[in-house]
């Protein structure tokens, strides 16, 4: 038995791994955390939590942390260790020498779903008030972008549509592209009760996840595609609901434009997209196929829930409008147990995206062309802010190889184990002549840093996350920052050494500023957070309670757009030496690259990632479950360990990507999205080859 002792405070506080936003009662004796216990008021896990919030804290105070500031003259020298004061100044002063020799637009930030709104608004306030440049990009351009793009396009904003509460109310739940099983559990937990009482699932993935089946429920279709072919499904769905009239005519006659809708329904019903031509290019038996579209389409309430599987595409954004296109069609959108939702990876990647970290958008999704947009912050930071979109985190790697951009602030992020094309972006990194790392440990990317600012963890800071629902949760300071401040406090600092006169004293103050300058933000308050226990924005006049479900009158553009999705074929193809697909995925134990679980006690469940075969195709390299292989594509090899299993079909391969000695960036390409450079790190074409290990 675990003797915790008896905690003597608790405080209430926002889970800072998976876009749910579980809340925790911080149960603390002095300055020890003793136990997270799961909030049973928490809005969005009602009780409940998962095993990384429940016990995956350990990193905070793990002995890896650095607690010193520290700088180098070169990526070659040794680390020195010095005080704040000084750490500020060397790096202010080598930004400010790089622009006076390169110009304003060498310098640019990486900001980090993992931070609070009010650190990753300052971060693009750096960026644009002092920089004086676009040139800032979040973690998101590497998973939820397209959502960005197409909900936009299609909806008028980039945002999930429901609230969690509403999938109580689903009678049809389509799952794509996600495992929310092992991605977002305590929300699986809300979906897997609605499947017991009896709503149908439909789950389109290339593997058999957890998801697909579990105690007391099974999906009615498990649309079992190959690996880069969801636009191909999603634009087939509609080509059955199209032809056979499954649509709801008055929904769309009254909330998108009939004359979009002819000619999207002329395109969707070309016979390309017919689930027989559509099987030759996904590999779904055609009945499958249309017994899902008419499950959607008639079953009534559906919801449709997606993941990553989606976004990570070279078509993500196609995809993204066509599941958009699918919820128009037949009228789900705009009540409860229906909608378009976006499982975010990050606790808050939905922040992230509407603090105005892309390079185009200021705070609130606002193009910075708009003059009266950009007129807002001129007047209250007293700065011109350039009308120009500035460089995603792609196109500075790019540069900086290219030798025109030489500094990068990058906060909580760790592009050189995160980014696709490792290669690349070291070289991109190594060409660089201040890059300032922002984290609680020295990562990898941090080997090309000159300059290392020690983060704080969320129990270290006041501030707000914003979950997959659009609610803002209060992220509450249990213990001093270890390192001696939060991290809102640092970017101010560097700001200020900058020359900026920025005189935050605490983070409510910057909510009173994005409540001012956004929209969507307006009635947002920390005292109304405290009062209610969190909000969901839209919070305003007309909403100052805030808004959990969206587009129920009409849409924030107005009309719903439904644009067509023509299906084109990833550029990276099979062929003889590289004849199978990679795809990946998470674990339930594990998070992401694993920097915060592989330092906790989690780490037992899961101590290396493996790679899934086939029987079949491990039958033909004469492999057995446990033996080591090379793993080996365009890009590169990595060496992991096998399991047999039929989880995944002939011709497919998959692995989690938890830890750094797997390397799965190495093998990944570098094809991203059209409209937003996310990789495409769901597809990559590799041999599969026995080894002797590492
Ligand atoms: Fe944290 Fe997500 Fe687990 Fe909730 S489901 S405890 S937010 S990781």
């Amino acid at each position: 038995v675990l003797d915790i002792g008896t905690p003597d405070r608790a405080v209430v506080t926002t889970c800072a791994y998976c876009g749910v936003g579980c809340q925790f009662k911080a149960e603390m004796r002095g300055d020890e955390l003793v136990r997270m216990v799961p909030y049973k008021h928490g809005k969005a896990n009602r009780g409940h939590s998962c095993v990384k919030g429940r016990f995956a804290y350990g990193y905070t105070t793990h002995k890896d942390r650095i607690l010193k500031p520290m700088i180098r003259e070169s990526i070659n020298d040794p680390w020195q260790e010095v005080e704040w004061a000084e750490a500020m100044e060397f790096a202010a002063n080598r930004m400010k020498g790089i622009q006076e020799k390169y110009g304003r637009q060498s310098v640019g930030v990486i900001t980090s779903s993992r931070c609070t709104n009010e650190e990753t608004y300052l971060v693009q306030k750096l960026t644009r008030g002092v920089f004086m440049n676009n040139n800032t990009d979040t973690c998101a351009r590497v998973c939820h972008s397209p959502t960005g793009y197409g909900l936009g396009q299609t909806f008028g904003t980039s945002a999930g549509t429901q609230d969690f509460d509403s999938v109580e109310e689903a009678d049809v739940i389509m799952v794509i592209g996600a495992n929310p099983h092992s991605g977002h559990p305590v929300f699986a937990s809300r979906m897997k009760k609605r499947l017991r009482q009896g709503a149908k699932l439909i789950v389109v993935d290339p593997r058999r996840t957890e998801t697909v089946e579990g105690p007391h429920y099974k999906a009615a279709q498990h649309l079992n595609l190959t690996p880069g072919t969801n636009v191909a499904v999603v634009t087939a769905l509609a080509h059955v609901i199209v032809t056979e009239k499954l649509y709801n005519e008055e929904f769309i006659r009254t909330r998108c434009d009939w004359d979009e809708f002819l000619d999207y329904a002329e395109f969707v019903s070309n016979e390309k997209y017919s689930p027989e031509a559509t099987m030759l290019v996904t590999g779904v038996m055609p009945d499958a196929l249309r017994d899902a579209a008419r499950i959607y389409a008639t079953g009534g309430n559906a919801a449709i829930y997606y993941g990553l599987g989606v976004t990570e595409h070279s078509q993500g954004s196609t995809t993204v409008i066509g599941i958009a296109n699918l919820a128009m069609l037949t009228g789900n959108v705009g009540r409860r147990g229906v909608g378009v939702n976006p499982l975010r990876g990050q606790n808050n990647v939905q922040g992230s995206c509407d603090m105005g970290s892309f390079p185009h958008e200021l705070p609130g999704y606002r193009h910075v062309k708009n003059p009266e947009v950009r007129a807002i912050y001129e007047n209250l930071w007293g700065v011109k802010i350039d009308p120009e979109p500035g460089l995603r985190i792609p196109n500075m790697l790019d540069a900086a190889v290219e030798g025109t951009f030489k500094g990068l602030y990058c906060q909580g992020e760790d592009i050189l184990q995160s980014d696709p094309d490792t290669k690349h972006v070291a070289a991109g990194l190594a060409a660089m002549e201040c890059v300032i790392v922002h984290d609680l440990f020295l990562n990898e990317t941090a080997n090309y840093a000159h300059v290392f600012f020690p983060g704080s963890s969320f129990l270290e800071k006041d501030g707000t996350f914003t979950n997959a629902e659009r609610r803002i949760n209060m992220v509450r300071k249990v213990m001093a920052p270890k390192q001696g401040y939060a991290d809102w406090e640092v970017t101010q600092m560097f700001a200020q050494a900058m020359g900026a006169n920025w005189n935050y004293t605490h983070p409510s103050q910057i909510m009173e500023e994005i409540a001012m300058t956004t929209p969507s933000f307006a009635g947002v308050s920390y005292e109304k957070i405290e009062t209610l226990g969190s909000v969901q924005w839209p919070v305003n006049d007309k909403a100052p309670e805030g808004t959990p479900l969206m587009h129920v009158d009409g849409f924030v553009r107005g009309k719903g757009k439904l644009i067509r999705t023509e299906y084109v074929a990833t550029d990276e193809k099979t062929g003889p030496r590289f004849p199978l697909l990679l795809t990946t995925g998470r674990i339930l134990s594990q998070y992401n690259v694993g920097a915060q679980t592989r330092r906790t006690e989690n780490v037992v469940w899961h101590d290396q990632d493996v790679l899934e075969v086939n029987p079949h195709d491990a039958e033909n390299r004469g492999i057995r479950d446990g033996d080591w292989v090379r793993l080996a594509s365009r890009a590169g090899e990595t060496t992991l360990r096998v399991t047999i299993t039929d989880k995944v079909s002939p011709g497919v391969v998959y692995t989690t990507f938890h830890h750094p000695d797997t390397q799965a960036n190495v093998i990944t390409t570098d094809f991203s999205d059209w409209a937003t450079n996310c990789p495409e790190y769901k597809v990559t074409a590799v041999q599969v080859s026995p080894s002797n290990g590492p």
